[in-house]
């Protein structure tokens, strides 16, 4: 067996940039090349510029004296159906019922292979990450929302329309916070990035978090997620306060999900688990009091990602080697 492999793309179209890598089948660990351009708004601009990502992976010289690119794999903010249609992305602005899948193959003449995105890094962390050698495993990216990929017997869960894994919007309080999704009270409104920003401004109106507040240059209305992490890793017991507060809306639903699909791992990844042990610590306190019979079943490991904000783009680049595979 050859120690090289067939060379692949992945691509993470995220709301503000699409960040593209060509790996090595065989050593997806290592990036052969990397592209990336700012998401433009409307359907045949993003075509356009994933084209775009794909022709600077094409050209650098580590892929082209290789024979250049035979797959690739696209991970895309939203609901993906079996056929690689994206049928619905609230963070894409004009980009609606986009059969990316067929139309990319269509242009690039390629084998292209299209997932949620979060469903990708959830690919990561299985095959190479901090699920390795789990059969059942969730995990949730929390970064302005909440992301989700489900692995169930060792496979990822797509669902019988390919939607599966969309806890973010699992309600939570009906008379909740509206959500950009429509609805009220969504897991992701108190969970996720934009939620301990929420839960940090009514900490600041009510006069709490003076430390929190400085960092975001005085002013209570611009407190954000990245403010109050910043200040529970200096130390400050008002942010980890506010941190913990999160962790008990983050345990709550982790522990629906363990209630539905009884995995054994949950892999915390996005931008909030910057904050870490300051954030897992509490959430796995109140996981336990929050789950179905904490004490009659085994424990339930939660932990940080391996991989950052390249897991999606990796992951993708798996789901297309396996496509050619
Ligand atoms: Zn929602």
């Amino acid at each position: 067996m050859s120690v090289t492999g067939p060379i692949v793309g992945g691509l993470d179209v995220g709301g503000t940039k699409i960040l593209g890598r060509a790996v090595d089948a065989h050593q997806p660990r290592a990036s052969l090349a990397e592209a990336r351009v700012e998401t433009p708004r409307g359907e045949s601009h993003v075509l356009d510029a994933i084209g775009q990502v794909v022709a600077e992976l094409q050209s650098a010289p580590a892929v082209r004296d290789r024979g250049g690119v035979a797959a690739v794999g696209v991970g895309v903010p939203g609901l993906v159906d079996h056929r690689g249609v994206l049928r619905f992305a609230p963070n894409l602005p004009g980009v609606v019922e986009v059969a990316v899948g067929p139309e990319l193959e269509h242009r690039l003449g390629l084998p292209v292979v299209v997932d949620n995105d979060a469903n990708c890094a959830a690919w990561c962390e299985s095959r190479l990450g901090a699920a390795v050698g789990v059969s059942d495993a969730v995990l949730v990216t929390l970064g302005t929302g909440i992301g989700a990929g489900i692995i169930a017997g060792g496979r990822l869960y797509e669902g019988a329309s390919g939607f599966a894994g969309e806890p973010g919007h699992m309600v939570v309080d009906p008379t909740g916070p509206p959500c950009p999704c429509g609805r009220r009270g969504c897991w992701e409104r108190f969970a996720s990035g934009s939620g301990l920003g929420r839960l940090a401004r009514d900490a600041a109106a009510a006069g709490r978090a003076p430390a929190v507040v400085a960092l975001a240059g005085g002013d209570p209305e611009a407190v954000r997620g990245e403010h109050v992490t910043k200040a529970a890793l200096a130390g400050d017991l008002d942010a980890m306060g506010i941190l913990r507060e999160l962790a008990w809306w983050l345990a709550l639903g982790l522990a629906n999900l363990v209630d539905l699909l009884d995995c054994e791992l949950i892999v915390v990844g996005g931008g909030l688990a910057e904050a870490g042990e300051s954030l897992l610590r509490p959430v796995r306190e109140a996981f336990s009091d929050l789950v179905l019979a904490a004490d009659h079943r085994p424990p339930v490991r939660i932990v940080a990602a391996s991989f950052g904000a390249e897991a999606g783009a990796i992951g993708a680049a798996l789901l297309a080697s396996e496509r050619l595979a």
